[in-house]
C-alpha cells in the first residue's frame, strides 16, 4: 500500500511539471515538453492511416441539433457542456452584464462542446450520397469536452481525440475494426507501452442502451486498450475500438450503393492519456527514452 502512495505521489509531482493547474479542475496549461510528444504521437499516428482516407480537423464546437440526432442525450447527457451566450444587441448586452447577475441570463446556442471527434462525420457522408462498395475512410481530430465527475490524473474536462471512422458493410466495418486492435497492441509495444485489450464496461450507447439490449453482441460493440497510467493495478483507456451497428445509419439514413443500411465504427486515441502514459513509463528526460521509441515518435 505505502509503495503505490509513493508511486503516486511521484507520478503526481511528475505530472505536476507538465501539465499546470488551471482554476477548472481537468483543465490544464500544457507545456512545451508534453507538446512535444503530443506532437511525436501525431506524426506516429498519421503514419498508421490508410490510402483513400479523407483528413478532417474539427473545431472543438459542433451543432446541438446533430449531436441530440446523434442520440447523445440517451446515453451520455452527463458529459454533455453546451455553448451559451448573451443575447441583444451589443449595448443591452453590456447592461445585462453591469447588472451582475449575467450567468442567469445566459441562453443556450444552436453549438454544444464536442464530445468526441467522430460525431460530425456521419451527417456528413450521409449528405454526399449512398456510400460507394469499397466503403469510406475518415481521419478526424478534435479538442473534445466531458463533464466529468472526478478528475483524477488523466481523467481531463478538455481533451484532444483522434478517430479512425469506417463507414460500409458490416464485414468491412468489423474488418476495420479487428485490424485496428491487432494494429493498437502492435503499436502499443513499439511505444514501450504496458497494455491489455479488453471489452469495455461502458458501451458507446450508454447505460441505457446496454439495458435495453444485454445480447452478447452488444456487450462486444466497445473494446478499450487500457494503460496501468496512475498505478500498476489501475489501467485507463487510451484507445477505444467501437461498433456501432446501425445507430448513426439509422439517424442519418446512411446506406450503401445497394439500398441496405451501413454500419459505421471508430477507432479513437486519447492523444493526452498516451502522452501522459509515455512519460509515466519512460520519464521526464526524453534524451534517456528508449533509441525505438524515440525513433518512432520522431523525438
Ligand atoms: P471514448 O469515446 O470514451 O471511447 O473515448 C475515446 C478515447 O478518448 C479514450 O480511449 C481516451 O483515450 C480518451 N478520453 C476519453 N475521455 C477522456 C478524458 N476525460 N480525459 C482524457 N482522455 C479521455
Ligand atoms: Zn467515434
Amino acid at each position: 500500500m505505502l509503495m503505490v502512495r509513493v508511486a503516486e505521489d511521484e507520478l503526481d509531482s511528475q505530472i505536476r511539471s507538465l501539465l499546470l493547474p488551471s482554476p477548472g479542475d481537468g483543465v490544464y496549461a500544457r507545456t512545451a515538453l508534453f507538446e512535444r510528444v503530443i506532437e511525436g504521437l501525431t506524426t506516429f499516428i498519421n503514419r498508421q492511416r490508410g490510402p483513400e482516407t479523407l483528413i478532417l480537423s474539427f473545431p472543438p464546437v459542433m451543432s446541438r441539433s446533430q449531436l441530440e440526432r446523434s442520440g447523445y442525450l440517451h446515453s451520455f447527457p452527463h458529459l454533455l457542456g453546451g455553448v451559451s451566450c448573451l443575447e441583444g444587441d451589443e449595448a443591452e448586452v453590456h447592461a445585462l452584464v453591469e447588472q451582475g447577475d449575467w450567468v442567469d441570463e445566459l441562453s443556450a446556442t444552436d453549438l454544444v462542446l464536442s464530445p468526441a471527434a467522430c460525431y460530425p462525420v456521419y451527417p456528413m457522408a450521409a449528405s454526399g450520397g449512398p456510400i460507394p462498395t469499397k466503403g469510406l475512410l475518415f481521419d478526424v481530430a478534435s479538442d473534445c469536452f466531458r463533464r466529468e465527475s472526478t478528475h483524477e490524473i488523466g481523467r481531463f474536462q478538455s481533451f484532444r481525440m483522434r478517430e479512425f471512422v469506417c463507414i460500409g458493410t458490416p464485414e468491412q466495418v468489423l474488418e476495420f475494426r479487428t485490424e485496428w486492435m491487432c494494429r493498437a497492441q502492435r503499436l502499443a509495444q513499439v511505444l514501450g507501452l504496458s497494455y491489455r485489450i479488453a471489452p469495455a464496461t461502458d458501451p458507446f450507447f450508454g447505460r441505457a442502451g446496454r439495458l435495453a439490449a444485454m445480447s452478447q453482441l452488444e456487450q462486444s460493440l466497445k473494446f478499450e486498450l487500457l494503460i496501468p497510467l496512475r498505478s500498476e493495478g489501475e489501467t485507463t483507456a487510451c484507445m477505444s475500438f467501437n461498433y456501432h451497428l446501425e445507430h448513426f445509419s439509422s439517424a442519418w439514413n446512411l446506406v450503401t450503393e445497394n439500398g441496405a443500411k451501413a454500419h459505421t465504427g471508430c477507432v479513437a486515441f486519447g492523444p493526452d492519456r498516451l502522452a501522459l502514459a509515455l512519460f509515466k513509463t519512460h520519464g521526464l528526460d526524453l534524451g534517456k527514452w528508449p533509441a525505438e521509441v524515440r525513433g518512432n515518435l520522431s523525438l
